[in-house]
């Protein structure tokens, strides 16, 4: 049923919330493993696969430095929390069978690779999933921006930004019952209506270069497979 998918290099995007389950906080080691799952059963069709996760479970920069801290070092910090969690995926995905590199913005040699572009296509051309970590290594930046920037590196058909809603919608889903979901969107109306898919140096990143993104609910069983064969609900940013 879902054999017609014709990705052949995609970029998963994950918050690090996507990661904490129903905690408030951290990780929690069952949803990593069930995402994993959802990655395994995407990778066992062949296409090669691209994750960034972002390390809001954790620690945002944001908030540290509204609580008092230097913007820059509590940027440092979040880039951190996405070491811990590209970690703890690289550690469920291998328990499956899948053979990973985490890759560093940020140089940490004995636990994850330094980011050389050659080196990490030559991972993915021989099928192993690269989990690009610590965003783009500067400050100020997201990691919805560091999706958006490896995903044009590596060449990336596509972002699946996976989240806890089926896509984008015109205000929030969980808020407002009568919320519309849109099939399909275009960049600049996500920034004129401020949609809060990615934030706008993300958007503008994409927009530039042709870089179209699927938004879709990673909540689904089976939804980041049947999603790539285009089946299920989701939004297309293009
Ligand atoms: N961050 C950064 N530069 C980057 C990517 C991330 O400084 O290129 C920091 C920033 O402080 C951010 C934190 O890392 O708040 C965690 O990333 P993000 O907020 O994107 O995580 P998510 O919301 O996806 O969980």
């Amino acid at each position: 049923e879902t054999q017609n998918v014709t990705f052949k290099r995609v970029l998963l995007k994950i918050s690090g919330e996507a990661l904490m389950g129903d905690q408030g906080f951290g990780l929690h080691p069952p949803t990593v493993q069930r995402i994993a799952r959802e990655v395994k059963t995407v990778h066992d069709l062949g296409v090669e696969i691209c994750m960034v996760i972002g390390g809001g479970n954790i620690f945002r920069g944001l908030s540290g430095s509204a609580q008092g801290m230097e913007r820059t070092t509590a940027d440092y910090m979040g880039m951190l929390a996405t070491i811990m969690n590209a970690l703890a995926m690289q550690s469920a995905l291998e328990e499956l069978g899948v053979f990973t590199r985490v890759i560093s913005a940020i140089r940490m040699d004995e636990v994850a690779e330094p980011y050389i572009r050659r080196r990490a296509v030559r991972h993915l051309e021989k099928k192993r999933v690269c989990i690009f970590a610590a965003g783009t290594g500067n400050p100020y930046f997201t990691t919805d921006t560091a999706a958006t920037l490896r995903a044009n590196e590596m060449n990336c058909e596509a972002i699946f930004k996976g989240t806890k809603v089926d896509g984008v919608y015109d205000k929030d889903p969980v808020k407002h019952s009568d919320a519309k979901r849109y099939d399909v969107v275009t960049y600049d109306e996500v920034l004129q209506k401020h949609l809060g898919v990615m934030d706008a140096s993300a958007i503008a990143l994409a927009r530039d270069n042709d870089l179209p993104i699927i938004v879709f609910s990673l909540d689904e069983p089976g939804g980041f497979r049947g999603i790539l064969a285009g089946q299920g609900t989701y939004t297309r940013v293009h």
